[in-house]
Parts: structure tokens; sequence; C-alpha cells
């Protein structure tokens, strides 16, 4: 409570407030609800009411990383099928969003870093920037690229195509975690040097971890907010880390669901009152635990939320984590949900406008 105190006079938490704020018992729902109310009131006053729309296209499964946790990593032989959609497809699902009011898509893939691919990348960002640009929108939707680690010459080539912002989560700040977490070639230094690299880009930078990793403490997550802040980021998608079968991982199982959500909630105060004006998204793995996941979290302080706009046909190779929602839905079904679930935390959509963050404008 003497925490929660400091927080009532505006003050970014320190490092002892954001465990105890982290720590609270789900059953302590006092305590919960003034963090709750906080940091709604933090995030009227730094990015408004307004909820804004991504639309994501996972465009592509193949994937050269293999992440210990994760359902399309490399090694996994049990996809499905491999994809790369279609150029055009691409472009079409991301100039539905625009036509609908999205201010701005996600193009996310597996990762790949030949000529190819960069190419390939490169062109669906141009043509897209082309052909979305309308009254409403002059300079076309906006381009967040999801395609993980690249060399800072990619992402200059990417940014130079148009994509302004880029996600790059680096999944714990915590070294060790990390690397019991991904094979030993996958480093946490290129993850960071990757992340310095994307803002020497001049790209809005997006970062997360995901939460109740086997082996994460409470410690750790609060490190993680402050990694947020000494990183500077633009942008924040945490997520709940829910098991795959067909990952390493699997064996080390999960957090029960309702002590993940009410972690990952607290989560999202604790961030929103780190990082006041950042944008942070209330993700679709929240929705995996609970129906309204996403609502709950955008009623703990996120202000972004991700359509997604994957073809069907795909969905199901593009499977991360067990119970994944909407693999069923066509993207106008995902909207009229959506729209709804917003509807009913009493906020409206921020349409036809790329709702970036504040942070980044700010530190221009
Ligand atoms: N390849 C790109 C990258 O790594 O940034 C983008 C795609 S990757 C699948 C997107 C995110 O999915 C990762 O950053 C990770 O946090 C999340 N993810 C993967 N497996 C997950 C799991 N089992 N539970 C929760 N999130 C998971």
């Amino acid at each position: 409570e003497e925490y929660i105190h400091t927080l009532r006079h505006g003050a970014i938490p320190s490092e002892k407030a954001l465990r105890a704020i982290l720590s609270i018992p789900y059953r302590e729902k006092a305590l919960v609800d003034q963090v709750r109310y906080r940091a709604m009131e933090v995030m009227e006053r730094e990015v408004g009411n307004l909820v804004y729309y991504r639309g994501i296209v996972e465009f592509s499964n193949i994937c050269t990383q293999n992440c210990r946790y994760c359902g399309i990593r490399r090694s996994n032989t049990h996809v499905s099928s491999r994809y790369l959609l279609d150029e055009e497809e691409i472009v079409e699902s991301a100039l539905w969003c625009a036509e609908r009011g999205y201010g701005s898509v996600v193009l996310q893939s597996g990762e790949r870093r030949d000529e190819a691919f960069i190419e390939l990348v490169e062109r669906i960002v141009k043509t897209i920037k082309e052909r979305s640009r309308s009254t409403e929108l002059p300079d076309g939707v906006g381009i967040t690229l999801s395609v993980g680690e690249q060399t800072l010459e990619t992402y200059r080539r990417f940014y130079n195509a148009g994509a302004h912002r880029y996600l790059l989560r680096i999944e714990t700040s915590n070294p060790e975690l990390f690397s019991a977490i991904h094979p030993p070639e996958q480093r946490f230094e290129t993850r960071l040097q990757a992340l310095h690299d994307l803002r020497k880009a001049g790209f809005q930078v997006g970062t997360g971890v995901m939460i109740g990793i086997p082996g994460q403490s409470i410690d750790m997550l609060a490190r993680d907010i402050l990694f947020f802040r000494e990183i500077d980021v633009d942008m924040i998608g945490m997520g709940p880390y829910i098991t795959h079968p067909d990952t390493p991982m699997a064996v080390q199982g999960m957090m029960e669901k309702e002590a993940l959500l009410h972690l990952s909630l607290l989560m999202i105060a604790a961030t929103r009152l780190a990082l006041p004006d950042a944008n942070i998204a209330a993700t679709t793995a929240l929705q995996a635990l609970v129906p309204d996941g996403r609502e709950r979290g955008l009623r703990f302080g996120a202000n972004v939320t991700m359509p997604n706009i994957t073809p069907l046909r795909v969905r199901e190779a593009y499977r991360l984590y067990e119970n994944k929602p909407c693999m069923n839905e066509r993207k106008e079904a995902c909207e009229a949900c959506l729209a709804g679930r917003i509807a009913s935390t009493g906020r409206s959509v921020g349409l036809n406008a790329w709702g970036d963050s504040p942070r980044f404008f700010k530190r221009k």
C-alpha cells in the first residue's frame, strides 16, 4: 500500500515498487483495483482513451530460428505446412485494413535473412504504401514489421521502403533465462544489438517479454520493465507464455491460467506506470487464457490491439502456442467481435490514424 500511495503522486515506480505491484496476490482485489485505476488514469492523460488497431498479417511461418518455446521453430516437423503467402495476397490483406480505417498494419513472419526474403519484404512494403494512400491516410497505411533479427543494413532497407515501426521482443531481459529458452547460437547480445540497430535505422521500436516463463521470477519481470525504460522503447507487446506441445519446453509446463492472467495484467499496469507515454498492446495470447483476455488488458492500461487478418487457410500453420484464439474466424468476424469487445470497455477505436506512440516524438 505504501507503494501505491507513491503512485498517486505521479512518481515513476522504483524497482522496489514494481516488485511490490507485481507481487499483489489475486485475492487482494482492492489493491489490484487501485493499481488498475492508476494505470488507466496515466494512460488517459498520456496517450488518450482511444484503442488503436494494428491488423496483423502472419505472412510466413518459415523460420530459420529454433526458439525452444515456439510452435513454428525450425525443428518442429509437426507444423501442418510451411507457407509463404503470395505477394498480392499480403498486399490485399493490408489494403483491406486501410479501407476499413485501420491506420496501421503489422507484417509478421518467421525469421529469414536471405536476399530473396529481404527483397520480398521491401517490395511488399513499397506496394502497400503506394496503394494505400488516400484522403484519410495521405502517407498511406502505417507499416510495422516483425520479421526478427536482421542486420543494420537490412533494417535501413526496410525503413527506406516505407516501414516505420518494428517489433522485436527481447523475450526476457535476463541473459541467463534468455539462454535457457533459446539454443546456444541465438545470443542475448545479438538480440540487444538488433534493438539498438533498429533505433539507428530510424524505426519506432517495440519490444516485450513473455510472462510466466519457467524459471522467471517477479524480480526478473520488474527488471524487464526497467529494461524497457533503459533502452527507451516506444511500444511494448507482452503476453503470457503458453506451452506448445511440440516444443522442447513443453515438458516444463506453464503457470496455472488464472495466476498467469493476473500476473500478465499487473505487468501491463506496471509498465504503463513506468512508461506513461508508450503504446502498450493487449496481445492475442491474453485471449488464449480467457475469452475476454484482450479487453482485460485494455482495462489495465493497454491502448493497442491487433485484429488477426491472416488468411484463414494458413492460420492453423501459424500456431505459436496451444489454444491460440480466432483460428477459424474470418477477418470480418474478427473485426466485428473486437469492435464489440472494445465497446464493452467503454472506449472507441482510433480510426484512420497511425496512432504513433507520443514517446517517440518527445525523444525527437
Ligand atoms: N520471428 C519474429 C520474432 O521472433 O520476432 C516474429 C514472429 S515470433 C513467432 C513472435 C513472438 O511470438 C515472439 O516474440 C514470442 O514472444 C511469441 N511466442 C512464441 N512462442 C510463444 C509461446 N509459446 N507463448 C507465448 N508467446 C510465444
